[in-house]
């Protein structure tokens, strides 16, 4: 339930004690860190990352050696079985990108047949769309199972997943200002599960894009993994053609050698690899703010769907729309989600990095 991250890794989320309130704690093995008690630091005693978040890569620089030796030290260690973790971060605006060319290609091809899979922009910007914020949710929350038109009305017959990677803003910035660096503004990553229910995503997504069939929920891991953790994961991004516009251009290692794990109730079904996403972050992030729009505290953008070759991270892709089953562990043709069903996506990459899991069991529909 609460993830694999290793001690060296020390992700950040907020924890409480029964009968106490939200505070921020940083995990080492099986406890949580109480930063508040351990650094003396009140930023730390808020119910959200966000204050610590908007103090920028010098502060979080700072604390993680600090984190790291008062770990060290064995004091304010809670183990984790006696805490409750919330959703570690107050999500101002949500951004869902379109990155992985083999997602795109396979959706473009299952939803509209008769076309080219790629859109004519897609290899010129990072295709993303606005999602909502108010539906994030931490990792273990029930998912409800939406209704919708699909066209005609009822519980959706296709709730899927689509496991990502999330990025988390810290560092905001004022109206006319261009943002630095990415690593000067994104304080890390958590992986993302966007449930999605096909059904009502193909009905209404023409011609303005997903809305009723994303927004219902999407969960994400209560650890926040910072990019300094991430050193031994940068890798180049994966090579563009055609060559991308000015702003859109890199200029450090943002690709990340991340191999997601999807398991469905307990079975792995996939294994996408995050290195072959076509788009990196850092692009996405220039590309969110080119027309001026600013990023706020608490910002989430997500890379949309890790899927590579024959490893997709979604349902839709490895059953083919629902016309290619797949046998589960119990014999059984499985194709979307049933009531009852699990899913929990983890992350590994090389130097021992884990991400905190991301999981949640589908409720049936009211
Ligand atoms: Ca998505």
């Amino acid at each position: 339930m609460n993830g694999g991250a290793n001690p060296g890794d020390l992700p950040y989320g907020v924890f409480s004690r029964p009968g106490e309130p939200r505070r921020a704690g940083v995990r080492a093995g099986d406890h949580v860190l109480d930063l508040a008690a351990a650094l003396g630091d009140e930023v730390f005693s808020a119910p959200s990352l966000n204050p610590f978040m908007a103090l920028g890569p010098t502060a979080w620089r700072e604390t993680r050696e600090r984190v790291r030796e008062a770990a060290g030290r064995g004091d304010h260690l809670v183990p984790l079985d006696q805490v409750t973790l919330h959703l570690p971060i107050e999500v101002a605006d949500y951004v869902d990108f379109y990155a992985s060319l083999e997602h795109a290609s396979n959706l473009g091809r299952i939803f509209r047949p008769r076309e080219e899979p790629l859109k004519p922009n897609w290899r010129h910007l990072p295709v993303g769309y606005h999602g909502r914020a108010g539906t994030v949710v931490v990792s273990g929350t029930p998912i409800r199972r939406p209704h919708g038109q699909r066209p005609s009305f009822g519980p959706t017959e296709k709730l899927d997943i689509e496991a990502e990677l999330g990025f988390v803003v810290g560092v905001p910035t004022r109206p006319g200002e261009r943002p630095g660096a990415f690593e000067d503004h994104v304080f890390g990553v958590t992986l993302v599960n966007d449930w999605s229910a096909r059904d009502i995503q193909a009905w209404e997504y023409v011609p303005l894009g997903p809305f009723l069939g994303k927004s219902f929920a999407t969960s994400v891991s209560a650890w926040i993994t910072p990019l300094d953790a991430l050193e031994a994961a940068r890798v180049e991004g994966r090579p563009q053609d055609p060559k991308p516009a000015a702003y859109l251009r890199r200029s450090a290692r943002w690709g990340l050698d991340l191999t997601l794990r999807v398991e469905l109730n307990g079975e792995v079904v996939s294994e996408p690899p995050y290195r072959d996403m076509y788009w990196t972050p850092d692009q996405m992030l220039a590309h969110m703010t080119i027309n001026g729009a600013t990023l706020r505290t608490g910002d989430l953008f997500a890379s949309g769907t890790v899927s590579g070759a024959g490893e997709p991270g979604s349902l839709i892709e490895l059953t083919w729309n629902g016309a290619e089953p797949f046998k589960a562990a119990d014999g059984r043709a499985r194709t979307f989600l049933e009531d009852g069903d699990t899913v929990t996506v983890t992350a590994t990459a090389p130097g021992g990095i884990r991400l905190g899991e991301v999981s949640g069991t589908v409720l049936p529909a009211t």
